[in-house]
């Protein structure tokens, strides 16, 4: 069984976009930038988008937060997002969700340019994805296939199951693993929480990809000897063996289930921290369709 070290990939990528960014530098040319929008004041986005700045500053990307208070209007954040695309400097833009109750996500997403939409959420960008035009892919299955490159995971011909089908992270990454590209080529079947025989059709993948939001739900008896199982899920329970009194684990039951795989992501340490390496590619594609 090997792990698969979503840190290791993660610090390759951005020794990579440093080094890109040393090229730039020396060309004299702008630096790639990449600026988010916040709205209100939520512990939970607050921490998402430092994480952001942080990693935008450590490559040498520059980067911009734009704050609001929750009482701002849809009309005014509408205003500052046709700025920011219209901003030659922005080569990517993102708007941190969940906004407040009161905004229309959907539209403040269709506000952003398609062009600059790192974030991937825009319907121009998963429409190009599923017709298997290049376009942004978003974050956390940009992350996914990532992780399955760099690693030479086999997926070809291979039996694929997704379990949970998000906009975020289900649907798109089941799209990505049934084209024709690697990785990808597989054979997907997709499963939610009205899917008859989950445990069958389980035992028949070679790659299992959980993301539906449930503590330990991936049990041993669900998962055939050598699978690969990349665990999405990012579930925080209490603990009293942490000083915080709370710890992250993932949608799969981690010590029963690694021993029968062939590679598996850990929680922490695996997906979740390549979400924030593959919005800095995103942006960095962004700048170099630019130019
Ligand atoms: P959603 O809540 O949007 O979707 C969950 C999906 O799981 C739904 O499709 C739901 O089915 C399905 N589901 C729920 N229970 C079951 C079940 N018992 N059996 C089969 N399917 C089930 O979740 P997200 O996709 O946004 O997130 C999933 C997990 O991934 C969460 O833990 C989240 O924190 C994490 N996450 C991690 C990221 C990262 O960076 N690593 C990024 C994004 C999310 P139905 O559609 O029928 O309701």
């Amino acid at each position: 069984m090997q792990i698969i070290d979503g840190k290791k990939i993660a610090d390759d990528i951005y020794r990579e976009l440093s080094a890109e960014i040393e090229v730039i530098k020396n060309l004299d040319k702008r630096l790639p930038h990449l600026a988010a929008v916040i709205v209100g004041n939520d512990g939970a986005s607050e921490t998402y988008v430092a994480n952001k700045e942080r990693a935008c500053s450590n490559v040498g990307f520059n980067s911009t937060i734009i704050r609001y208070p929750e009482n701002i209007s849809q009309q005014d954040l509408l205003v500052k997002i046709k700025e920011l695309n219209e901003n030659n400097e922005i080569d990517g833009l993102i708007v941190q969700l969940p906004l407040p109750a009161h905004f229309d996500e959907q539209q403040v997403i269709e506000a952003i340019n398609p062009n600059k939409d790192v974030d991937g959420f825009h319907p121009m960008n998963v429409g190009k994805m599923l017709v298997g035009i290049p376009s942004f892919i978003s974050a956390t299955p940009l992350g996914i296939i990532e992780l399955l490159s760099r690693y030479k995971i086999e997926t070809v011909g291979k039996s694929c199951v997704v379990i949970g089908r998000s906009n975020i992270v289900g649907k798109p990454v089941s799209v990505l693993m049934s084209r024709n590209a690697y990785p990808g080529n597989a054979t997907v079947t997709i499963c939610h929480s009205k899917t008859k025989g989950l445990k069958e059709i389980c035992l028949n993948a070679d790659i299992l990809i959980v993301a539906i939001g449930k503590p330990n739900y991936l049990t041993a008896d669900m998962v055939k000897e050598g699978a690969v199982v990349i665990d999405v899920g990012i579930n925080r329970i209490k603990s009293d063996k942490t000083k915080s009194g709370w710890k992250l684990i993932g949608d799969v039951a981690f010590d029963e289930v690694a021993p029968k795989c062939g590679y598996i992501t850990p929680v922490p340490g695996g997906v979740g921290l390549m979400t924030v390496a593959s919005l800095l590619l995103n942006t960095m594609k962004a700048y170099k369709n630019k130019h």
